[in-house]
């Protein structure tokens, strides 16, 4: 994807005379909330493929949809919350048979593109069809796996909050559309949220490939988790102090403002950090950061937690067999 830098820059400052203008009038917020509901409408009705039956099956009753006039927080049929605007809250189903987790290494996935790779791409392992990640999803199920979210991990390890026996997080660097029109209703299926780590340059592109903002607001409804993953996908451990401090706080802040939530986590480009850049992301208010090293998420190594890298040339059975290895 290119730089673009000066688009994403126009859209702050038309984002932030917005924000001042919704500060006028009450009327306006009233507006701004139907807006809202007309975005989770369109998402959840609209667009092609599998993804508009995601958003409505998860749950499995449907009650509480945009249509229902007293819908307020109905809960559904396995007792997940879905508020007023749509946004899906999983976490009551899936965390209730845990247990508090103080110290648990929780394996993190890594995966990039849900799709096809196209002839002669450049590095075809980034590529996960969508029938193999459906497979891997549904072993990670039969073996007792519950996704689960990096804030919830963080909660269970500082806040003696639940987690499942077999917890895990299901990640997806950069923003590639297959993870919302591919890996979103997978997941959804099985009630699972997933964290998307969010290069934001990639927003407003999608005749690149990147997700559109929608989309990410459609992840969002479904319960994800956003983290950042900078906005111009720099190697932080070769730009200057001022860029990378504008890499973490910029991207965090940008997250915030378009989407409405905190952006907890933080992803380093390439896997590339230092002592400087692990200071830095702390800084900038972080609760934690991924890699791409190899192995379990420890709570002792909150700011380069490890990964396990899913390539697309790993059928289910290396699939099965790289998780099983990991957490032996
Ligand atoms: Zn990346």
């Amino acid at each position: 994807m290119t730089h673009d830098r000066d688009s994403l820059d126009a859209r702050r400052g038309r984002q932030r005379s917005t924000v001042r203008r919704r500060r006028l009038s009450a009327l306006s917020i009233v507006a701004a909330a139907i807006v809202l509901v007309a975005v989770v409408v369109a998402v959840a009705g609209g667009g092609s493929g599998n993804q508009s039956s995601a958003v409505t099956k998860v749950g499995g009753s449907g009650t509480g949809s945009a249509k229902d006039p007293k819908a307020t927080a109905p809960t559904t049929t396995n007792g997940d919350k879905k508020s007023k605007a749509g946004v899906i809250d999983t976490s009551v189903a899936r965390l209730a048979g845990g247990s508090p987790a103080p110290d648990k290494p929780v394996p993190i996935l890594m995966y990039h593109v849900i799709g096809d790779p196209p002839s002669g791409a450049p590095y075809p392992d980034l590529y996960v069809s969508p029938d193999n990640f459906a497979s891997q999803m549904t072993a990670l199920d039969k073996k007792g796996y519950v996704a689960v979210t990096e804030k919830e991990v963080y909660d269970a390890w500082h806040d003696g909050a639940n987690l499942p026996d077999k917890p895990i997080v299901i990640s997806f660097d950069d923003g590639y559309q297959g993870i919302y029109k591919r890996a979103l209703p997978v997941m959804a299926k099985l009630g699972w949220p997933g964290v998307l780590n969010l290069e934001l340059k990639v927003l407003g592109q999608p005749e690149q490939g990147g997700l559109s903002p929608a989309q990410v607001k459609g992840l969002i409804d479904a319960g994800w988790e956003i983290a950042s993953h900078t906005i111009n996908h720099s190697d932080l451990t070769q730009v200057d102090s001022a860029t990378v401090r504008s890499e973490l706080v910029d991207s965090k802040a940008e997250i915030k403002r378009r989407f409405g939530v905190e952006a907890n986590f933080f992803c380093y480009p390439a896997g590339k950090f230092d002592d400087a850049a692990v200071a830095a992301v702390e800084a900038a208010g972080y609760l934690g950061a991924t890699t791409v090293d190899y192995g379990l998420a420890r709570k002792d190594m909150p700011f380069t937690l490890s990964r396990i890298r899913i390539n697309g040339s790993d059928g289910v059975d290396t699939f099965e067999a790289r998780i099983d290895d990991a957490t032996a």
